[in-house]
């Protein structure tokens, strides 16, 4: 891990916005600026505030910054997932100006208006466009749009690690028409995911929860190989408990991920990590806060009620394990923590990674938002903005916004 002022700069030796020449240019900026929304207004703003430093470094170093996101999923530039809210919030924290939407009817969002728009800019100014999925083609990465971003700037800083798992035109095809430079905040989180994964002080522990079970497994599979402990919960759990033949009640199980755990358990026989499943549990007769609660000493989950959080003898466990990590991970909260009858278990493993003697990284939106929302997010040593990008990373796998950063056309080739 890199430590005080100068950072290694890990994979990105020759490509760090820190070392490129950017007084004067305009800079395509790709950050994550992908936040929830409510009433029109930005409900959480931390990826704003994450994808600040790049922002701010180029801006200091006298650079014209272009910054484009893209915000939910669009189908047909539907006006609720315009930019204009995240803007606003940007515009209170640094001094930034929007490109109309009215343009973007005709023109996509990096069309002749923008053009002249950006011939406009000053060194230091910061112009924010439009959703990058109002173009039809960003997610197919087309070459056509990539083209006309590309034509905007003459370099580009993909800051956008909660992106870089998808080959998208801002996150990858526009990387190979200009030269190409990780941004402050995704050299971070591809150096300190990697580390975990690579070379984690031992023993590795790693927690994994949520509901979204079939995208997970992978990360079990490579973990079950290469970390110490596995501490499973969530909703995962029953489909481990389904996979052994236990009863789940009405308890969230996804047929996929049972076969997924199956596998997964056989592996566990032989394999080098050891895997705790909960061996009690917190039900409820549904997912809502005022449902009837009970606790199970057991998990086999009778009729009429699900699991909807861990028990309290297996939040004291958990909380041990965590304790004696040289390193710890986690994904996924424990229970359904957004109901207060189910958020025990959540708190109880958000406090131990919290006061963890070990290197503590957390990702997964749901996983980050329990984390702030028990006051804890500050004690974490490295809370990725994300998600799936820091799972995909985790199994593995090549993420494209990074690997276009490798391959990209050097400074000065063109
Ligand atoms: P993350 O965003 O951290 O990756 P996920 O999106 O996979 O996590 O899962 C978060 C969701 O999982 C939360 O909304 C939570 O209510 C739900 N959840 C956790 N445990 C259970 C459970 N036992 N039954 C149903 N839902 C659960
Ligand atoms: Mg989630």
């Amino acid at each position: 891990m890199g430590a005080g002022d100068t950072p290694s700069r890990g994979r990105f030796e020759k490509a760090s916005v820190r070392d490129a020449d950017v007084a004067g240019k305009r800079v395509l900026l790709r950050a994550d600026l992908n936040v929830p929304l409510a009433d029109g207004k930005v409900a959480d703003d931390t990826r704003i505030r994450a994808a600040l430093p790049t922002i701010e470094l180029l801006r200091d170093r006298g650079a014209k910054v272009i910054v484009v996101s893209h915000l939910g999923r669009p189908k047909d530039r539907e006006p609720e997932l315009s930019m204009a809210p995240v803007a606003v919030r940007l515009a209170e924290l640094l001094p930034v100006s929007f490109d109309p939407p009215h343009l973007i009817e005709n023109e996509g969002i990096a069309g002749p208006g923008a053009a002249v728009r950006v011939d406009m800019m000053d060194p230091g100014e910061i112009l924010l466009l439009e959703n990058s999925r109002y173009e039809p083609g960003e997610t197919k990465n087309d070459p056509e749009p990539a083209e006309r971003l590309a034509a905007l700037a003459e370099l580009y800083v993909n800051d956008a690690f909660g992106a870089a798992h998808r080959a998208h035109a801002t996150t990858e095809g526009v990387a190979h028409l200009l030269p190409a430079y990780a941004g402050l905040l995704l050299e971070r989180e591809v150096r300190e995911l990697t580390a975990v994964r690579d070379d984690p002080e031992r023993p590795l522990v790693v927690v994994l929860g949520g509901a979204k079970v079939t995208d997970k497994m992978g990360v079990i599979e490579r973990f079950l190989d290469t970390a110490d402990e596995l501490l499973v919960g969530g909703a995962m759990c029953f489909s481990f408990f389904a996979a052994e033949g236990r009863a789940t009640g009405e308890s969230l199980v996804e047929a996929a991920g049972v076969e997924l755990a199956r596998k997964a358990l056989e592996k566990a026989e032989g394999g080098d990590a050891l895997l705790h499943l909960p061996e009690d549990l917190v039900l409820g007769r549904s997912f809502d806060a005022e449902t009837e609660v009970r606790e199970l000493n057991g998990v086999d989950v009778p009729a009429g009620w699900m699991g909807l959080d861990i028990g309290s003898n297996t939040v004291a466990k958990y909380r041990r394990r965590v304790a004696g990590a040289g390193t710890v991970f986690w994904n996924g909260p424990m229970g359904a923590f957004e109901l207060e009858p189910f958020a025990a278990g959540t708190r109880g493993v958000a406090e131990a990674v919290a006061e963890a003697p070990g290197f503590t990284v957390v990702g997964g939106g749901d996983s980050a938002a329990a984390l702030v929302e028990f006051g804890l997010a500050e004690s974490i040593d490295w809370l990725s903005t994300g998600g799936g990008a820091s799972l995909e990373l985790m199994e593995g796998k090549k993420l494209p916004g990074v690997e276009a950063l490798m391959d990209a056309k050097e400074a000065g080739d063109g």
